[in-house]
């Protein structure tokens, strides 16, 4: 068996050049929640992840293929946004955001994060009213 992160690397690498517009898309769900570590989160639409950058995924496609070739495409995505620049930073606390992803499926602390990060955004380019109706 050859080294994990080699694995996980090349099957990366056949992942964007087979299907690069998909992983793009994934990739704008990604954000870093701890940059230097490699800690990541997939935001989806029901089920949240944790990743570590070209080492592991929480998603059961990853741990599936484990016994064939390591990888998922959400690492591959995350590559994809590593290598663009793309990379949307958030802070929040690691800790809670794993425990919550790894126990619940998603994580309401990051959901929350993403969200005032969100409205921070609009605020500064004038668009903030539409939050502040009741
Ligand atoms: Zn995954």
């Amino acid at each position: 068996m050859g080294d994990v992160k080699e694995e996980i690397e090349e099957s990366c690498r056949e992942d964007e050049e087979k299907r690069g517009d998909r992983l793009r898309a994934i990739a704008r769900r990604l954000v870093a929640i701890d940059l230097e570590k490699g800690f990541w989160a997939y935001v989806g639409r029901e089920r949240d992840h944790f990743l570590i950058e070209g080492l592991y995924c929480s998603c059961s496609s990853f741990a599936l293929s484990l016994t064939k070739r390591a990888g998922c495409e959400h690492l591959s995505a995350l590559r994809v946004a590593k290598r663009s620049g793309a990379v949307r930073e958030l802070k929040v606390d690691v800790a809670s955001v794993v425990w919550e992803i790894v126990s619940v499926g998603l994580s309401p602390t990051l959901r929350k994060a993403l969200l005032e990060q969100q409205m921070g955004e609009d605020y500064e380019k004038g668009e903030g009213s539409r939050y502040d109706e009741d």
